[in-house]
Formats: structure tokens, C-alpha cells, sequence
């Protein structure tokens, strides 16, 4: 199917690898010219080289933290009319809540909440007076899920997603929509520290903490980051302008529900 995307332009945060890396190479096989963004320059400059290499299609990488202003007007100065925005950043780190300090759980709402909001809040003005908009919002399976130790990210996750659901049916009507994906386990850098901790902990390879990962999922295996991609991809094609504020769990079945 042709996603009807050729000559667009689109921003995708956190990109360098893992989900955004994906989403960025799927949208570049479509035909989105892209600006991408990550904190570590030289990975950053080496992921859009290798898609502008596979595609043909330009990449600018734009190191800075998303989280941050500076992050974001640096993004937004590369694109500044994006038809296309992909909202992602690392995740907060797992704890007990005890632990966490208010300057924790700001730099969690920060990243997490915030970027996404103050990004949105930037481009839907143009992408409504243009009348195309397509923004996706990489969170989490756990904002349907809730992961204990994951506390700041199942709250701040879920703070974004409440202002979504709302803006979402907004902007709508100018065929500007905004999705969500709600990623279960995929392979990606962030699963493998994950694993590896636990398997520190139980002093056993790395390998039989991701295979325990994978049979306990009806598809039983863990995710495809580039299966990810293609999602984002289909959630900013523009035939899809009648999908609005849903929340796409990409869990491979995990959540037992005859409605996910
Ligand atoms: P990953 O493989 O660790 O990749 C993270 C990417 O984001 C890297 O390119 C990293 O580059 C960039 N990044 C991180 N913080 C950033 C910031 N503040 N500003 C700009 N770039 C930033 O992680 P992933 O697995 O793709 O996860 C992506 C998101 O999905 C995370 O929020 C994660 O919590 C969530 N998620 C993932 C899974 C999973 O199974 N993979 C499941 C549920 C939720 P730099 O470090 O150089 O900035």
C-alpha cells in the first residue's frame, strides 16, 4: 500500500537507535524527508548516514536533548513546518518510590510528559493551517498496564496520554491526528539493559532472561523493532485521517483482554 507520504517532512525524536531508529527508517522508505534527534552526536550522524544510505531519501541528524528547549528549538529550526512528528525519549529509571525526589519525578514528567507536549504544542498550529498532521507518540504498554517498579514512567506516561485522548479530538476535524503506540518487549539497547540487570541478579546469560521474555508471550517471541517502524509508518499515512487519539498497544498479545 502506498502510505501517500512522498515528499513530506517529519521530525523523529530519539532516533538514533532502538524504537525511534526504526520509526525513522520505515517513514524514510516512504519518502519522508526527516530530521532525527538523539543526545549522542557521532551514533546520531552514523544512524541517519546508514538510512539517507538504504533509502536515498535525506536525513539530517540534530543533536540535543529533547528534553530540554534548546533540544527541541534546535530540532524545530531543522524542520520547522513538520508534516509529520514522532514523539519519543529514554525512559525514567526503574525504583522504589520512596526513593524518588521531586527533582526525579520532574526530569521523568520532563521527558516523558512535557517534550511531547511542548513539541505538539509547536507544529499543530502550522499542520492545522496546512490541514495534514500526523503525530504519533511513542509511550508505553504500561500506561494500560501499570509496571510496578516503573512507577514515574507509568505516571507521567499517563499524564501525556490523558492530554492527548483531549487534544487529539481538537485538531481533528483539520486532519491533524495524534496516536499513541504502546510498545511491549522489543529487542531493542533499552530490553537489553533491562535483561542483563536481572541477570546479574540471578547470575544466569543475559540470553535465558530474554528467552523467558519471549515464551511468556502468546507470539512467543519478543518484538521486531522494525515491525515497530512499520506501524509508526502506517499511523502517519494519510489514509488513516479517521483514526484519532487511539492507544495502539504493540505487545505481540501480552495483555490478556478479549478487547486490548
Ligand atoms: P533505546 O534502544 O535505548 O534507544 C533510545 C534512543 O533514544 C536512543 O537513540 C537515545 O540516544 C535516544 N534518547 C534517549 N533519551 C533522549 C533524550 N532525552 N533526548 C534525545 N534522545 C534521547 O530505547 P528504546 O527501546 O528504543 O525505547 C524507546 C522508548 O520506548 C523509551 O521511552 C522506552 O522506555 C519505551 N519503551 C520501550 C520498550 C522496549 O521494549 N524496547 C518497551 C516499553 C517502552 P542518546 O542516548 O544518544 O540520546
Amino acid at each position: 500500500m502506498d502510505l501517500g507520504l512522498k515528499g513530506k517532512k517529519g521530525i523523529v525524536c530519539a532516533a538514533s537507535k532502538g524504537l525511534g531508529r526504526a520509526c525513522a527508517l520505515a517513514l524514510s522508505r516512504e519518502g519522508v524527508e526527516l530530521v532525527i534527534t538523539a543526545r549522542t552526536a557521532s551514533e546520531l550522524e552514523k544512524t541517519a548516514a546508514e538510512i539517507t544510505a538504504e533509502t536515498g531519501v535525506k536525513v539530517i541528524p540534530v543533536a540535543g536533548d529533547i528534553a530540554t528547549e534548546e533540544g527541541r528549538a534546535a530540532a524545530l529550526a531543522a524542520c520547522p513546518n513538520p508534516d509529520i512528528l514522532v514523539n519519543n525519549a529514554g525512559g525514567p529509571p526503574p525504583g522504589d518510590f520512596r526513593d524518588w525526589t521531586r527533582e526525579d519525578w520532574i526530569k521523568a514528567v520532563d521527558q516523558n510528559m512535557l517534550a511531547p507536549i511542548f513539541l505538539i504544542k509547536s507544529v499543530v498550529d502550522g499542520m492545522i493551517e496546512r490541514q495534514f498532521g500526523r503525530i504519533v507518540n511513542i509511550t508505553s504498554a504500561s500506561v494500560k498496564s501499570p509496571i510496578p517498579v516503573l512507577g514515574m514512567s507509568n505516571g507521567a506516561r499517563a499524564g501525556l496520554t490523558g492530554f492527548v485522548g483531549g487534544l487529539a479530538r481538537q485538531v481533528a476535524k483539520h486532519n491533524v491526528v495524534i496516536n499513541n503506540i504502546l510498545p511491549g518487549p522489543f529487542l531493542t539497547d533499552r530490553l537489553r539493559s533491562g535483561a542483563l540487570v536481572q541477570a546479574r541478579q540471578r547470575n544466569v546469560p543475559v540470553e535465558e532472561i530474554i528467552a523467558e521474555r519471549a515464551k511468556s508471550s502468546p507470539t512467543g517471541r519478543v518484538g521486531d523493532p522494525a515491525e515497530f517502524g512499520d506501524a509508526c509508518a502506517f499511523l502517519c499515512s494519510a489514509k488513516i485521517g479517521f483514526i484519532v487519539g487511539h492507544n495502539l498497544l504493540l505487545d505481540g498479545g501480552n495483555f490478556n483482554s478479549s478487547i486490548a
